[in-house]
């Protein structure tokens, strides 16, 4: 989608600190980190939310998960939280499906 926010950064029209990319997604530091490691994974392809992985391959969220596993592990996490927000009410802002990556410092439960 022409003016979504990921997907100019998933274009390189907007810089981001890239962590990790592959044919399907692309992993990047969160411009306001709420952790020590706070990363984005987006997929390549445009999905305004995980409601929208119907249309997208069954493969697809877990390829997402194998990415923030391998940030996880190259970030030398012994622990971390993978989130994803669906909808405004639940906290998303930015709607091209994401997966935060959270670590580096303790958890809370329940989170807010
Ligand atoms: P959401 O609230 O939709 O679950 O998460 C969106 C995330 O995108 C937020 O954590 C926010 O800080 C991050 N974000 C918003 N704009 C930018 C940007 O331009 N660059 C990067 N790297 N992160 C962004
Ligand atoms: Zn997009």
């Amino acid at each position: 989608m022409g003016d979504c926010l990921f997907c100019k950064i998933a274009r390189k029209e907007i810089p981001a600190t890239i962590v990790h990319e592959d044919a399907h997604c692309l992993a990047f530091a969160d411009i306001n980190p709420q952790a020590p490691t706070h990363v984005l994974i987006i997929p390549r392809q445009h999905l305004a939310d995980q409601r929208a992985l119907a249309d997208a391959p069954a493969e697809l969220m877990g390829h997402l998960y194998a990415a923030a596993n391998r940030v996880a592990a190259a970030k030398g996490l012994q622990s971390f939280r993978t989130v994803v927000n669906t909808g405004a009410g639940a906290g998303q802002s930015v709607f091209h499906l994401h997966l935060h990556l959270l670590g580096g410092r303790p958890m809370h439960w329940p989170p807010g």
